[in-house]
């Protein structure tokens, strides 16, 4: 523990965040294993954010040379706007994701948040100007209090409860054995998928970001809890630079622009009228959302 609280020192991290227990740590590990690909360059400067604009430049990535992932993705996203990326599983979807976050560096060409490579910025301004809501929020073993609260510290109880509240799991809260005083994650109360999407649904709202990164759930939900989140997403989408990593077609009719990735190459690229009028593959799987959604899921290898 000595020997560890060096980096966790470096990452900003306390003593007692050690302690939390064995979900907490391999949380940890991952980001210190993320921190050990990238470090701020030496010269280094805070990311200056105006609008948040996100570009992709003819990015190449590989985790592994032998396996090429990405191959000259590009696309943009103006500041507000959304885009969406659609592909099979192992496309490289949430690739995009991570290299934004910059838990990577990009093979070839480069990632542009307004103007300004990544790899220029400190990893501090960049992660405070993104907000992701993952796949499978991993709950730290704390209250839910602390959970949501993590988002932005030093944010007061008013705030936390309102971001709880934007994120339609205020009322779930308090009727909680000890509201939100609740003990959550592994070793306390478990959160269902959805619930534990709103926390970090309300985590993001509280962070207010100018960039966000929506990795929608390969889990099959509930159409009611489906309408649900999809609602809460365009609430939390609005005004922000959106990126959402998409499994299902229904969440993302109105995105500005959606792309089909395959095999790490944009295939198709549009808007989803324009996409359908083309008659390729994102109208087919479209129209076979439509005439059976579970299938279309199914035909998306978990
Ligand atoms: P899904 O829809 O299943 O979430 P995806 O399109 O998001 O898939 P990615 O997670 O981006 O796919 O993965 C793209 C490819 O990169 C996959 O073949 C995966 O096995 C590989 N990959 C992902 N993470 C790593 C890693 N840390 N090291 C090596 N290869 C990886």
């Amino acid at each position: 523990l000595i020997q560890l609280s060096v980096p966790l020192n470096f990452l900003g991290m306390t003593y007692r965040e050690i302690k939390r227990g064995l979900t907490d740590m391999e949380h940890m590990f991952r980001l210190l294993d993320a921190h050990a690909e990238v470090r701020d360059a030496p010269d280094a400067k805070p990311l200056q954010l105006r609008g948040g604009a996100v570009r992709f430049e003819r990015v190449s990535f590989h985790y592994d040379p032998e396996r090429a992932i990405l191959h000259d993705v590009d696309f943009a996203i103006p500041p507000g706007r959304t885009v969406a990326v659609v592909g099979a599983t192992g496309a490289g979807k949430s690739t995009l994701s991570r290299l934004l976050f910059r838990f990577y560096d990009v093979s070839g060409g480069r990632i542009l948040i307004d103007g300004q490579d990544i790899r220029t910025v400190t990893q501090d301004s960049l992660r405070a100007a993104i907000g992701i809501v993952p796949q499978d929020t991993v709950l730290f073993n704390d209250t839910i209090y602390y959970n949501i609260a993590y988002g932005r510290p030093g944010a007061t109880r008013e705030e936390v409860e309102a971001a709880a509240r934007a994120a339609h799991i205020h009322d779930f809260i308090l009727g909680l054995p000890q509201g939100y005083e609740t003990a959550v994650g592994e070793r306390g109360l478990k959160l269902s998928g959805g619930e534990k999407q709103r926390v970090a649904i309300a985590r993001t709202l509280l962070k207010r970001p100018a960039i966000l990164v929506f990795d929608e759930a390969t889990s099959a939900l509930d159409t009611r809890t489906e309408k649900v989140i999809q609602a809460e997403l365009a609430e939390i989408a609005r005004g922000r630079t959106t990126l959402i990593i998409a499994h299902r077609l229904s969440t993302i009719v109105d995105a500005d622009e959606i792309l089909v990735l395959d095999h790490g190459r944009i295939v198709e690229r549009g808007t989803h009228a324009a996409l359908l009028a083309q008659g390729g593959r994102y109208a087919a799987l479209w129209a076979l959302q439509q005439r059976d959604p579970q299938a279309a899921r199914a035909a998306e290898p978990a």
